[in-house]
């Protein structure tokens, strides 16, 4: 990679927040990068045509914008921002107390009220006050610098000389934060679809498990049964609930108790994965939904799933665990909505649980 490029990377380099665009970040660094040159050239001018107070303004500049460089990477866009507004207000102000109307400095007003309706992230309310706030300043500006006298009486060649530089730099201004700001809008909606679709998996999936939460679950069943009328469609449904496990908790600790639904739920997704799915229905109860088989050949393949479970050993640390689960099992009939048949697969894992446990009831 050429250092022109690694420079172009870091330029761009995204910001950490994965629902912020970069955009404004962008747009500080490059305009700092641009003010380095500004303010270079300011503090030569300056101190050749003998004003060196303005030149001193011009270097604390320098290093003002070398901070809010530095504070894009940090995290801080919002705060930089800020901090860019107050030091551009306040070099404004500076520059024309020490020099002068004539020398264009106010014109830079124009860039910061650009700066700040295109990068903000505020509502258009605070815009529209920081917009009549800088129209404010700009009026209070002028007539406060004609009815005083600024500190230096400026001779006419540095005031064209300013003038030149001072207009250049805020028409380029203007042109490299627009162009920065229309640039690359499809890869911040890309960025903002990607997050969307992260905020979805999350509000579907159970946190300890990673299997689809109750909530994923009915919205699977409801999606399902769109698809009654085929002449394939299979809908059985079990809720499954292990035994005793209250005792692991107060025997092991309740982190040998999330490691061993973590193991359980990893080997329903294998189990399940021809099948239908497998969901987390709450605590430590689990709902298995058979899409691809009839009632009997549902209960068939759960009791091998029943029996898998009670030869697997589950482990903890150095603990090795012997557990047993007893699922209820309800096949849909067209009369039927969800909730009866997970009313009627709750009573069926009831029964098994008065009947002794470890068992499938259909
Ligand atoms: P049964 O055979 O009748 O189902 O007995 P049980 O002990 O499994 O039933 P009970 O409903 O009395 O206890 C369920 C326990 O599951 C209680 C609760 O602390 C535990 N539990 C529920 N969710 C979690 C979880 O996310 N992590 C852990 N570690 N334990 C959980
Ligand atoms: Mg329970
Ligand atoms: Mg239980």
């Amino acid at each position: 990679m050429s250092i022109f490029e690694k420079f172009k990377n870091y330029i761009f380099l995204d910001v950490e927040s994965e629902n912020e665009t970069k955009k404004a970040a962008v747009i500080m660094r490059c305009s700092s990068l641009f003010y380095y040159i500004f303010f270079t050239v300011q503090a030569i001018i300056l101190f050749v045509a003998g004003y060196p107070r303005a030149a001193i303004v011009s270097i604390v500049c320098l290093l003002g914008y070398l901070c809010a460089f530095i504070m894009t990477y940090q995290g801080y866009t919002n705060i930089t921002q800020h901090f860019i507004e107050l030091m551009t207000l306040a070099w404004i102000a500076a520059y024309i107390a020490l020099l002068g109307w004539d020398c264009s400095y106010q014109h830079m007003l124009f860039v910061l009220l650009l700066f700040s309706l295109l990068t903000s992230y505020q509502d258009i309310r605070y815009k529209a006050i920081f917009s009549a706030f800088l129209c404010f300043f700009r009026i209070a500006l002028y007539f406060y610098i004609h009815s005083h006298d600024a500190f230096y009486s400026v001779d006419k060649s540095s005031i064209n000389l300013l003038t030149i530089v001072n207009t250049l730099a805020t028409f380029i201004l203007f042109f490299i934060i627009s162009y920065l700001f229309s640039k690359d809008s499809v890869e911040m909606e890309q960025k903002l679809v990607n997050y969307n679709k992260k905020i979805e998996k999350l509000a579907k999936t159970d946190a300890l498990t990673k299997l689809p939460n109750r909530r994923d679950a009915l919205e699977r069943i409801e999606k399902h049964l769109k698809h009654s009328k085929d002449v394939d469609f299979h809908f059985n449904l079990a809720i499954g609930d292990i035994d005793f496990f209250k005792k692991v908790n107060d025997t092991y600790g309740h982190e040998a108790g999330d490691a061993v639904l973590v193991q359980m739920a990893d080997l329903f997704r294998s189990e399940m994965e021809n099948e239908g799915f497998a969901a987390r229905w709450g605590g430590e109860e689990f709902l298995f939904v058979y899409t691809m088989r009839n009632g009997d050949e549902a209960a068939m393949r759960l009791n091998d799933l029943r029996s898998k479970i009670s030869h697997t050993t589950f482990k903890y640390n150095d603990t090795e665990l012997k557990l047993t689960m007893t699922f209820g099992l309800e096949e849909y009939d067209f009369r039927s909505t969800i909730d009866d048949v997970v009313n009627s697969a709750d009573g069926k894992l009831y029964l098994g649980k008065t009947r002794g446990r470890n068992q499938v009831v259909f």
